[in-house]
């Protein structure tokens, strides 16, 4: 492969040029109307306009993409996260197009892209599954007596959702029949299949998932488990490698279940299997992602293995260049997701621009991101403005170089979730590790959020430094130690 067209925008549509760079590998970027002066469309070799800003006339437009590999020709695509990435019909037509699509095959992703048909292809493996029906409900009596047997409460979930939608908890027998009918609606106007199934709705459990990566050899490993139970509303915030409850045996034995999950697809490249946790260690197949996640730079702190190189290498046909027992894990590493959107006022998005945009650095920190100072951020897409990620010697490590690194991070123009990651980070059931998934909605209220407004204050006294400083420049030279401004500033604020 000597050129790779990446069907993504943002932090992805760079950190997947980086490793094409670093393989001497020529990129080619698409962009949006919005996207015209995004970062991923200057670092890359060549670029292309697909489209106006909305995706579905852009970064969705499959058949352009292709028509654009075909022009320049490329010989490979990546399709990032999102977007593109889990569409089997795509996939199909870059392979009938003689491009190579780097990730799995469309039979894989349709097999995995449906939960029931996923929970069927794994099943003449040992897998736990979560209690509730086997395939999509249809008879109401036949639906009640699966959710009583399950034992409330359950969840109702649609067979096509994802990204946390199209889930309902229903807590006693006298709701049910009405959110059947609801969470068969929502199913069909939402994923355009109706088909939904029953799962007992475990009470505290964690998220744990396991990263693979399979070559076209038939070799798969498992490249051990990301901690992704601090969630809201079902997605992901915060999202750190290895987990503090797995033990080498658990650890190893969700491992082996993952690959097993891939072979029941043949799997090619590399995927996630997700599974729960529950209190008493025990873990329940939930899905398996199709593709590379958000959340994957942590597996690759503790692994040291670059997980776009390997999906590239096994894309071009070539064995996988180590085994099981090669692989260990290193250190400890935390990734939080950086959104524009105000954690004081319900985590609503808070569009605008970066009017200071300042990275934390140092040892131990990495950020990936898609803006610069200055930049707007677009309406049209996914609010996240970057991953931080820390690493560290162990998990203390890592959680206090990421509070140094949020600390550091200047952000100005709009508000983000850092000060609400900040806390997560701080919470005594995070350092402790003792936390499921309700972990949000039990702890946090916009209202721990006011001693961080101290942070605020200093970004705001410094730009008002700032602007001193240039006033005074132009009029008479007085000599102004700026560090004192601030620290004058602030006491004048806070008395
Ligand atoms: P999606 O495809 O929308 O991401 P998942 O099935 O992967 O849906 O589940 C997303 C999240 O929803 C999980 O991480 C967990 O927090 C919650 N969840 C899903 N199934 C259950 C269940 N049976 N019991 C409790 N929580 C669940």
């Amino acid at each position: 492969m000597k050129k790779i067209l990446v069907a993504n925008r943002g932090e992805i549509a760079l950190r997947v040029m980086r490793s094409c760079r670093e393989m001497g590998i020529k990129t080619v970027a698409v962009y949006s109307e919005a996207d015209r002066n995004s970062p991923h469309v200057k670092y890359a070799d060549e670029a292309v306009c697909i489209g106006p800003p909305p995706s579905n006339q852009s970064y969705l437009l499959g058949d352009k993409i292709i028509e654009v590999c075909k022009q320049l020709k490329v010989d490979g695509i990546h399709p990032g996260y999102g977007f593109l990435s889990e569409n089997a019909s795509f996939a199909d037509k870059v392979t009938k197009a003689g491009i190579i699509f780097i990730g799995p095959s469309s039979e894989a992703m349709n097999i995995m892209g449906d939960k029931l048909s996923a929970k069927a292809a794994v099943k003449k493996y040992k897998i736990p599954m979560v209690p509730g029906t086997d395939g999509a409900i249809d008879d109401l009596d036949v639906a009640k007596k699966a959710a009583i047997a399950a034992g409330f409460p359950i969840l109702i979930k649609a067979s096509a959702g994802g990204g946390g939608k199209g889930m309902r908890i229903v807590d006693s027998i006298e709701d049910f029949e009405e959110q059947m009918n609801l969470a068969v609606s929502e199913a069909t106007s939402s994923f355009g299949n109706g088909a939904v199934f029953i799962e007992k709705y475990l009470a505290s459990p964690r998220h744990i998932e396991i990263q693979v990566l399979g070559d076209t050899h038939g070799n798969i490993v498992y490249l051990f488990e990301r901690e992704c139970s601090i969630q809201r509303r079902h997605q992901k915030v915060i999202e750190e490698a290895p987990s503090s409850v797995l033990t080498p045996e658990l650890r190893a034995e969700m491992g082996r279940c993952a690959v097993d999950v891939a072979r029941a697809c043949n799997y090619v490249g590399a995927g996630t299997v997700e599974f729960l946790l529950d209190e008493n260690l025990n873990f329940y197949f939930l899905e398996m992602n199709t593709r590379l996640q958000v959340e994957h730079p942590v597996t690759e702190m503790v692994t040291g293995i670059d997980l776009v190189k390997e999906q590239i290498k096994v894309a071009r046909g070539e064995k996988l260049s180590f085994s099981q027992n090669d692989l260990t894990i290193k250190g400890h590493s935390l990734e939080v997701r950086v959104y524009a959107e105000d954690p004081s006022n319900n985590f609503l998005p808070d569009i605008g621009r970066l009017n200071t945009y300042r990275r934390p650095q140092g040892l131990g920190v990495r950020v990936d991101d898609g803006f610069e100072e200055g930049m707007d951020i677009p309406i049209y897409y996914d609010p996240m403005i970057s991953k931080l990620i820390s690493f560290g010697k162990d998990r203390e490590e890592a959680i206090n170089r990421m509070i140094r690194a949020i600390d550091d991070y200047k952000i100005t123009g709009v508000q983000t979730t850092l000060p609400f990651c900040k806390f997560v980070l701080q919470h005594e059931a995070f350092v402790s590790g003792n936390f499921d998934t309700h972990f949000v909605k039990k702890y946090f209220t916009p209202e721990v959020l006011v001693h961080s407004n101290d942070d605020e204050m200093e970004v705001a006294a410094i730009i008002a430094a700032k602007l001193f400083h240039q006033q005074l420049a132009k009029n008479t030279v007085v000599s102004v130690n700026e560090v004192e401004l601030v620290s004058k500033w602030k006491t004048n604020r806070l008395t």
